[in-house]
């Protein structure tokens, strides 16, 4: 019998709602906080709050906890680290963590040759790098990026953005020579034609050449186009199979660099290490954070060595890879590596019982993903998105003892622990249906 939540106090808790007015007082507005959920502590899938309430973890604190929460050998490694040594600096000094970590990396793609990395502190830093290193080794300065995505908070990611106005609004003078073009939605191609048209033909990257090439920007000004293989905010979205293969033939064809955003599609997301090897296209440079190292913070910048051309000194970071998350991430690592097989397998049985729950309730619209990244979204009967109905969703599943997070207009990512089991992805799944059939059809 496999474990279930336990809600004993309906959250938030009297020590949660103490902790939330303390929080209020003190903390930037900015923050989100997507439903009153106060850890205490977690082991596995498992969340328990300050009130004693224990969760069913279907979001790994957005796709990060990818060994689960504290896993124990996650957790000795980082004991161990930290007791030999906190910081020297890897920008200025040698230590065998991570030399092994970008030995690892540095092999890890599929068809990019012979690569060298880069150790960042978060994803975001990981963009910003890569912003960075294009444009210093092409010596062009436009950037590509796409309708609905999401690179991060600093000045050049949010420039890349274009999932959610709010994000970028006020903050300008934005980044110059950024432009967004659309991303392949298969299920609702961005140029009108009917969805099955696109999967086989879609020219969201084609139209690079036949119209943006031709009345916009001259391939020749372009260093990269920043992409993320599988669109992670902008609402767990597939491209059609043919869009990331042409992204690759325009960039070899114009020598212009393609960048993999994988910070929320890789460390065995889609049961491989990146999504890169699922959907068969490798990059000239790929982006890597959230999941390396189950929470540690760390990312890095992976580059074909033909491209990380940048010379001593140009780029640096004081804390970045280090030791004790480098130490974190060669954990995360070897735990992850014999799991990725499993983790496809476990995948399709999510996948098949949102499926199953589709047929009884059709306001479940388009279900997309593979491996732990998986979609769904919720529609109105005109297949309006039914963006409050899945903030009602987190909220109900919240108080069920399910945690949930939402992403693009209106759906519902599916992105938890990689080492989670069939049965307890059963458990969530009753738990989801009960939600439904009690919220009923969105209004
Ligand atoms: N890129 C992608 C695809 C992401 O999903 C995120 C975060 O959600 C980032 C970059 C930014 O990463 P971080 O929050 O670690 O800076």
């Amino acid at each position: 019998m496999s474990q279930r939540p336990s809600i004993i106090t309906p959250p938030p808790g009297p020590k949660a709602k103490a902790l939330i007015a303390r929080d209020t007082s003190v903390t930037s507005p900015s923050y989100i906080k997507e439903y009153p959920l106060v850890i205490e502590r977690g082991d596995g899938v498992w969340v328990t709050d300050v009130d004693g309430n224990r969760y069913l973890d279907f979001m790994a604190g957005i796709a990060v906890a990818s060994t689960g929460h504290s896993h124990p050998k996650v957790v000795a490694a980082i004991q161990e680290a930290a007791g030999k040594f906190l910081h020297i600096c890897g920008t200025d000094f040698y230590y065998e963590s991570m030399i092994a970590l970008c030995e690892r990396l540095s092999t890890a793609v599929p068809g990019m040759g012979k690569s060298k990395v880069f150790l960042t502190n978060s994803g975001t830093e990981a963009v910003e790098g890569a912003i960075k290193l294009a444009r210093y080794h092409t010596r062009r300065q436009k950037l590509i990026a796409f309708k609905g995505a999401f690179h991060g908070r600093t000045m050049g990611a949010i420039s890349l953005n274009s999932s959610k106005p709010g994000q970028r609004a006020h903050f300008g003078p934005l980044l110059p020579g950024v432009e967004h073009i659309p991303y392949s939605y298969p299920y609702r191609c961005s140029y009108n034609h009917k969805a099955e048209w696109c999967q086989v033909n879609c020219e969201c990257a084609t139209k690079l050449e036949t119209d943006w090439f031709l009345s916009h920007f001259l391939p020749d000004e372009v260093a990269a186009i920043f992409v993320e293989p599988i669109q992670g905010e902008g609402g767990y979205v597939m491209p059609a199979p043919k869009f990331l293969k042409d992204l690759r033939r325009i960039c070899d064809q114009h020598g212009i660099l393609l960048i993999f955003d994988e910070v929320q599609s890789g460390i065995g997301r889609t049961g491989q290490m990146f999504a890169a090897e699922t959907l068969g296209v490798a990059p000239d440079i790929l982006l890597t954070a959230k999941g390396i190292a189950s929470g540690m913070p760390i990312g890095a910048i992976i580059a074909r060595e033909s491209v990380m051309t940048w010379p001593r000194g140009t780029h640096g970071s004081t804390y970045g890879g280090n030791p004790v998350c480098c130490a974190a991430a060669n954990a995360t690592w070897d735990v992850i590596q014999p799991l990725l097989p499993k983790i496809r397998e476990v995948g399709k049985t999510l996948y098949e019982g949102l499926t199953t729950l589709q047929k009884k309730f059709p306001f479940i619209g388009d279900i997309r993903g593979t491996g732990l990244m998986i979609g769904a979204e919720f529609i109105h009967t005109d297949k309006r998105p039914a963006s409050d109905y899945v903030g009602k969703l987190e909220q109900l599943a919240f108080r069920k003892g399910l945690l949930l997070l939402s992403c693009g207009k209106s759906t519902i990512r599916f992105a938890p622990p990689l080492i989670i089991t069939e049965a307890e992805i059963k458990v969530g799944l009753e738990i989801l249906e009960q939600c439904l059939t009690e919220l009923g059809v969105p209004s």
